[in-house]
C-alpha cells in the first residue's frame, strides 16, 4: 500500500536510492521529498488471570505515546509502570509491525483492553502459550521473536 503521490507537492513519486542511503525509497523528483515507510509499532501487555490462563492485549502506539503507557492502555488497567517488565520484542515483517510486549507483575486487575477495532496480531496465540508456560517459573525469560510463515520463532535474551 505505497503512496503514489508526494504528500508535499502532489507530484508522482518514483523509486530510487536517496543520496547517502543504501536502499530504494519512493522519492519526489519535483521537491526532493522522500517517502519513508516505517513499520508500525505495537505495544502489548500480558497478564495472568489465575488458574494458569493469561490474556494478551495489544494496541498500536500513537505518535508521542510512551511504550509503557501504550501497554497499560492495552491492558485497560491502571497500574504503575513499575508493574511492567519487558517480555518479548517481536518483528512481524508480514504485518509490517514491530511489537514490544510487557508482562504485568501484578497480574490482571480487571478492566477492558484497548483491542476493539484493532487487528489482533497473528502471533498472539503462540506468545500466550509461551507466557502461560513461563507464568509459574521463578526466572521468566526475556525474548526476541520473529513471526515467520505462521510460526513464532523465540530466542531467549536474558533470564530475570
Ligand atoms: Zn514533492
Amino acid at each position: 500500500m505505497s503512496p503514489g503521490f508526494c504528500r508535499r507537492c502532489a507530484s508522482p513519486l518514483v523509486p530510487g536510492v536517496p543520496e547517502g542511503e543504501d536502499r530504494p525509497r519512493l522519492q519526489c523528483p519535483a521537491c526532493g521529498h522522500v517517502e519513508y515507510q516505517n513499520p508500525r509499532v505495537r505495544a502489548g501487555c500480558l497478564a495472568g488471570c489465575g488458574s494458569g490462563t493469561a490474556v494478551l492485549r495489544t494496541v498500536l502506539v500513537q505518535p508521542g505515546e510512551r511504550l509503557q503507557s501504550a501497554a497499560l492502555r492495552a491492558l485497560g488497567a491502571s497500574l504503575p509502570e513499575d508493574d511492567l517488565a519487558l517480555y518479548c520484542a517481536i518483528t512481524d515483517r508480514g504485518a509490517g509491525e514491530v511489537s514490544l510486549v510487557f508482562r504485568s507483575l501484578a497480574g490482571l486487575l480487571g478492566g477492558r483492553g484497548g483491542q476493539e477495532g484493532e487487528s489482533v496480531p497473528q502471533w498472539q496465540s503462540a506468545l500466550l502459550e509461551q507466557f502461560e508456560a513461563d507464568l509459574h517459573r521463578p526466572d521468566v525469560p526475556v525474548y526476541t521473536a520473529e513471526f515467520n510463515g505462521g510460526r513464532l520463532l523465540l530466542a531467549v535474551v536474558e533470564r530475570s
